[in-house]
């Protein structure tokens, strides 16, 4: 199939669909979704909202159609729905998607990772904070420990799957001294670690700039323990800055959402668990898909239009008063 190369109002094209395929989710991490906000996930999440496997199968198509070839996978937890493995399948064989991702917790992985990579998963993200498992257990607000998902991730690296990375949220005056013991864990295997800066995503998490520390601040951290040299991305509209050790013993990534926004180059849509998409992880407003989703031709119609009207830069213009003043939504519903 000849996909049509479309782009936005800022010139950029839509290769990256993240889909959050249900709302819900067992953890209770603290920038995400915590305890005491929890009603806001249950008044969000009533499952019969849930697109069907085969209706996110038909919006797939619809964004394969203007030209995306990587979808991921996310939530709330992922693992929650049943038999994601047929969803799996079903996307990989939509002409023109190349690559399935997961993001998940891990928690619920083991009984089933081997089905997803049967089915074609291709790659995996496993979201892990601190080591230490006090503090992992205080900012996941679970019982789980760091243990039982270090031995999910070594279960992933294990495996076939093709690439295994890690998602670490670094709070200031919360986890930073977590950095370098992570690291060093995954020094000298195929795991990558990604430290990410906290995100005014959502209304509950009650962000402030204070509790934000800036790559550049890791990256010092780091520096003191290890040589590094920064590498080239593998492709435009890589969301990580990536880095190699100098002698070798691997590679670890920054995404600077706060810092060092990256808007001009995102090339990415979502989609919520109920049908809606969103063109920026801080748009207020989704395009709800659901009342096309059985007529394939007005289903692309919509979609193309959505991009091209695309013009969102949030993070870019994030200290700009102008804009938007409107609830935002909350990263478990748009998928991280
Ligand atoms: N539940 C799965 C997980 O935690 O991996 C998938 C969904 S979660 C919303 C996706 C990613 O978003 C996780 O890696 C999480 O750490 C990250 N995340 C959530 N809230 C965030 C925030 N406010 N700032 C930065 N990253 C955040
Ligand atoms: Fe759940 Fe992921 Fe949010 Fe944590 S970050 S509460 S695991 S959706
Ligand atoms: Fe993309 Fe919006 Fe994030 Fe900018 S703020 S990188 S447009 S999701």
């Amino acid at each position: 199939m000849n996909h049509e190369p479309l782009t936005d109002q800022l010139d950029r094209p839509c290769k990256d669909l993240r889909i959050s395929v249900t709302n819900r989710c067992q953890f209770r991490c603290r920038y995400c979704l915590p305890a005491e906000h929890v009603d806001v996930m249950r008044a969000q999440s009533a499952p019969e909202n849930n697109l069907s496997f085969e209706e996110i199968t038909a919006s797939v198509a619809a964004f394969a159609a203007i030209g995306v070839t990587k979808v991921r996978l996310t939530g709330g937890e992922p693992l929650l729905r049943k038999n994601l493995k047929h969803l799996i399948r079903d996307i990989k064989a939509i002409d023109g998607i190349e690559d399935i991702a997961l993001t998940t917790n891990g928690a619920l992985l083991p009984p089933v990772l081997d089905d997803l990579i049967a089915a074609g998963l291709d790659r995996i993200t496993i979201s892990l904070d601190a080591i230490d498992d006090d503090l992992f257990k205080e900012i996941t607000g679970t019982k789980h420990t760091a243990k039982e998902i270090l031995d999910v991730i070594e279960l992933c690296n294990q495996s076939s799957i093709k690439q295994v990375k890690i998602n670490t949220v670094v709070q200031k005056g919360v986890n930073e001294h977590q950095v370098l013991p992570i690291l060093d864990h995954f020094r000298n295997s195929r795991v990558v670690v990604r430290f990410i800066e906290f995100m005014d995503v959502g209304n509950i998490n009650k962000w402030q700039e204070a509790k934000v520390l800036p790559s550049a601040e890791v990256l010092k951290i780091i520096e003191k323990h290890a040589d590094f040299e920064s590498k080239t991305p593998t492709s435009k509209g890589e969301v990580a800055k990536r880095y190699g050790f100098s002698d070798g013993s691997g590679e670890f990534g920054m995404i600077s959402s706060i810092s060092q926004p990256f808007c001009s180059d995102c090339n990415r849509a979502r989609l919520s668990s109920d049908g809606q998409v969103f063109t920026c992880l801080f748009t207020a407003q989704g395009h709800d898909l659901k009342p096309l989703l059985n007529q394939p031709k007005e289903l692309n119609d919509f979609v193309k239009d959505i991009w091209q009207q695309r013009d969102d830069q949030y993070s870019a213009q994030r200290h700009n008063e102008t804009k938007t003043q409107l609830p935002k939504i909350e990263m478990f519903v748009m998928g991280g």
